[in-house]
């Protein structure tokens, strides 16, 4: 079969553009569509292309034509759910291919893609489940009870067979298809140090559950990774790119296999930058694990230290502790491991609480900080709580750079404030 895997197109929408004219806090991603080469790796039997709509935007119809696929498929995060929708509407009168969405969006909230233009939502890690779909509608057989895959209903309810995530899922033993993406890779770069950059995946889902995260529903709640083989392999495939970004939303939540990972790189000889995600608890636990890793190449790890008070990160359920969070800073520091600390910026900021978040940034000494608005992502638990306080429902608002709930402050006021900050942050930063 003819399958065309498509990325979206940069596409939120920005209040403090739209309204206000700043416009220096757009977001715009630049990376490598890492799950939908990992799908890719899974599909053999067929003839598998990728288009990055964020590296070529208007390239969709003309691939369409060319390429004719028999089925498309789309991941999608919150804030690209409606371009989504719109896409696949195009795709379905362009070639009336069959439809599949997948991703973060699909998995925290499949309703939303219940709809006619879409033909499958698949939900959570995908690679086992895509390739089970595809191969029955090849085969011209039944696509109902494929776990973690439902066929739409538009006005009815999605109904999925459970699909209980395990190591089977990750299907390892068949790497991502970098070389999809192959005419794409120059412009996959670090723009903070103007680098090109390679993804792996050494770990999936979390075990935590903060309030705000949307990324328990990609492995069920469940936490797994990667064997250190298919880890090292992975990287070898990459040849010698200056970065590696280990783009698990928690590359070090099992200890053990961290270590085991480490010892690998370096006993295989692998001279790279790393870049990873880490809880502050974790680094203040094993800096023995973190020195290792330094020394294996780890260059910057990329902390969620969300607030600056112990009693916000209670309420986003965190389990962590602001004083966690300063002594891992200084173990980072110690170890000269630079820092993108992610912090959240609540709507009910007033001025004195940005004052107050100015000052911790700045007196840390925090390399990159990274400011993103509270924003709650359908499908989590800070949804259901701020639920009636939500004044904007446009998905496309949703890029975590937008206030989706009233603000304290006046808008424009906020704003002001929020762009000011990002603009200090950045001129300071020293990645
Ligand atoms: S924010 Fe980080 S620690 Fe919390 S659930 Fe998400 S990935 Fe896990």
């Amino acid at each position: 079969m003819k399958i065309l895997l498509v990325n979206p197109p940069n596409c939120g929408r920005s209040i403090p553009e739209e309204r206000y004219g700043i416009n220096s806090i757009r977001q715009i991603f630049r990376g490598e569509p890492l799950a939908l080469e990992v799908l890719a790796g899974n599909l053999a039997d067929h003839e598998v292309r990728i288009l990055d709509l964020k590296a070529e935007p208007e390239s969709l119809h003309s691939t369409l034509d060319v390429f004719r696929p028999q089925l498309v498929g789309f991941t999608a995060v919150t804030c690209e759910a409606n371009t989504v929708l719109r896409l696949a509407g195009e795709v379905k009168e362009s070639c009336g291919a069959v439809v599949v969405v997948g991703g973060i969006h699909a998995s925290s909230d499949p309703s939303f893609f219940n709809r006619p233009e879409i033909d499958y939502v698949i939900i959570g890690l995908g690679k086992a489940s895509f390739a089970e779909l595809t191969a029955a509608i090849e085969a011209g057989t039944t696509t109902g009870g494929i776990p973690g895959v439902a066929t739409t209903r538009p006005g009815e309810a999605l109904l999925f067979t459970p699909r209980n995530f395990g190591l089977p899922d990750l299907v390892e033993q068949v790497p991502p298809r970098y070389d999809l993406v192959a005419a794409y890779r120059a412009g996959y770069t670090l723009s903070s140090i103007g680098s090109q950059i390679g993804m792996v995946a050494s770990a999936f889902g979390c075990p935590f559950r903060c309030s705000f995260c949307c990324i328990s529903s990609q492995a069920g709640g469940r936490y797994l990774t990667h064997s250190v083989e298919a880890v090292i392999r992975d990287i070898r495939l990459l040849g010698t790119l200056p970065v590696i970004r280990l783009v698990d939303a928690n590359t070090f939540g099992n200890i053990g296999h961290a270590r085991l990972l480490v010892e690998a790189i370096a006993a295989a000889g692998i001279r790279t930058n790393f870049i990873a995600d880490v809880r502050s608890d974790t680094v203040v636990r094993h800096p023995e694990l973190m020195r290792q890793w330094q020394e294996a190449g780890l260059r910057s790890v990329v902390i969620g230290f969300e607030e600056i008070a112990d009693n916000d990160l209670t309420f986003f359920n965190k389990e962590n502790k602001v004083a966690i969070n300063n002594e891992a800073i200084s173990i980072l520091h110690e170890l000269g491991i630079t820092i993108v600390g992610d912090f959240i910026v609540s709507p009910d900021y007033d001025d004195a609480r940005f004052e107050v978040l100015e000052e911790y940034v700045i007196s840390r000494a925090i390399e990159l900080p990274i400011l993103t608005v509270l924003t709650p992502l359908p499908g989590t638990a800070l949804y259901s709580e701020l639920h009636e306080r939500i004044t904007i429902r446009d998905l496309d608002y949703y890029t975590l750079t937008n206030a989706v709930t009233a603000t304290r402050l006046g808008e424009k006021r906020f704003y002001q404030q929020y762009a000011r900050l990002m603009k200090q942050f950045h001129a300071r930063a020293k990645l």
